[in-house]
């Protein structure tokens, strides 16, 4: 063969290896950092700034979140499932009143507690969700047990309260969801509206003022030792809402997402625009069929997408390999972390 021959397959073969390196690098441009297992929440995204929260407020936002991420924690190091630890994890942030989920919930425009709540399992893309019910104290268990035993993925109502009776799940009298605090948010937010309808104005059900009045939104996201991922997410909606509205947080797809191939994610903010942009079925899409990894997936969908549409919120995700991410347009967002080596990280602000 002419040595002119040789040149001329050389290059080709170093011009096929780079291709080849791009494309992988384009799958996995961050270098994977392997976890055996992680775990992260949040307890909502907003207008969460140091001047406005009492240095004993915030220590009771951070035990909380602790307490929670440990429970999650301890079952995924003891080889629970990345469900189970979602699940249980949720189920202390539900049961804290700080939190706008479970018996912490905002109030709708008549003074009632509406709960929305959804888990899914990457393993098996199956899913649960329930919306608007009244008395089941914890909505992600209602939302568990759809998906394990029915044949649905969502629930509402008065239906799904009668499941969840069926089915065994702690039934409670609505006044059980009655806190002082966010009662007194709802009065604020309805004075706030009469002056607005009393002065003649447009008002909007979000307008700026309002819709930062329900904070608190809880949710999970967890790879488990056997590679699995899952996400959850359970709220009682925004402050004021009415006429049976539904956000994000039992859309699946929009508030929360799993898939074993690409990440699990849980979203908290403006539910329309979550809805809209389908927030957490986009960043893994991202990452599956464009090669992103989930920290540029995120970005792109929150800090772009969402911006751009006027959404404000955040999302916490983690992919197959543990890497963990949580992005918030917001100027907070109630955050923590747990990798397999017990490192924990505990965020309300922009740091
Ligand atoms: N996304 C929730 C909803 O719109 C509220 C929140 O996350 O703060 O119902």
């Amino acid at each position: 063969m002419k040595p002119y021959l040789y040149f001329f397959i050389g290059v080709l073969l170093f011009m096929s290896c780079k291709h080849e390196k791009k494309t992988t690098s384009n799958l996995n441009s961050e270098e994977p950092k392997k976890a055996e297992f992680s775990i992260v929440i949040h307890g909502g995204a907003g207008t969460i700034l140091k001047q406005n929260i009492t240095p004993e407020k915030e220590i009771a936002y951070r035990e909380t979140l602790e307490k929670a991420i440990r429970t999650g924690y301890d079952i995924l190091k003891n080889g629970g499932s990345s469900l189970d630890a979602v699940q249980n994890t949720i189920n202390v942030l539900e049961d804290s009143p700080l939190f706008n989920a479970g018996k912490g919930a905002v109030f709708t425009h008549e003074g009632t507690n509406e709960h929305d709540a959804s888990i899914m399992d990457g393993k098996t893309i199956n899913a649960g969700a329930s919306a608007g019910t009244t008395t089941v104290k914890n909505p992600i268990n209602l939302a568990r047990t759809v998906m394990d035993n029915s044949p649905h993925v969502l629930l509402s109502g008065k239906g799904a309260e009668q499941f969840a009776k069926a089915q065994g799940l702690e039934i409670v009298d609505p006044s059980y969801f009655y806190t002082e605090n966010r009662f007194k948010s709802l009065q604020k937010i309805k004075e706030q509206e009469q002056s607005k309808l009393d002065h003649d104005t447009k008002i909007s059900f979000y307008d700026a003022d309002i819709k930062d009045s329900k904070f608190g939104t809880v949710g999970c996201v967890a790879l488990d030792k056997h590679g699995n991922l899952a996400a959850g997410t359970s709220t009682g909606g925004m402050t004021n809402k009415r006429w049976g509205r539904i956000g994000d947080s039992p859309i699946i797809g929009a508030g929360t997402y799993a898939n074993n191939n690409t990440c699990a994610v849980s979203s908290t903010g403006w539910g329309e625009y979550f809805i809209r942009a389908l927030v957490a079925h986009d960043i893994s899409a991202l990452m599956e069929y464009k090669g992103l990894t989930l920290q540029e997936a995120s970005k792109e969908v929150i800090q772009k997408k969402l911006t751009k549409l006027g959404g404000t919120g955040g999302i916490i995700a983690i992919d197959q390999y543990g890497n963990m991410v949580m992005e918030f347009n917001t100027a907070g967002m109630y955050r923590a972390s747990m990798n397999n080596k017990g490192e924990l990280y505990i965020g309300l602000y922009k740091d």
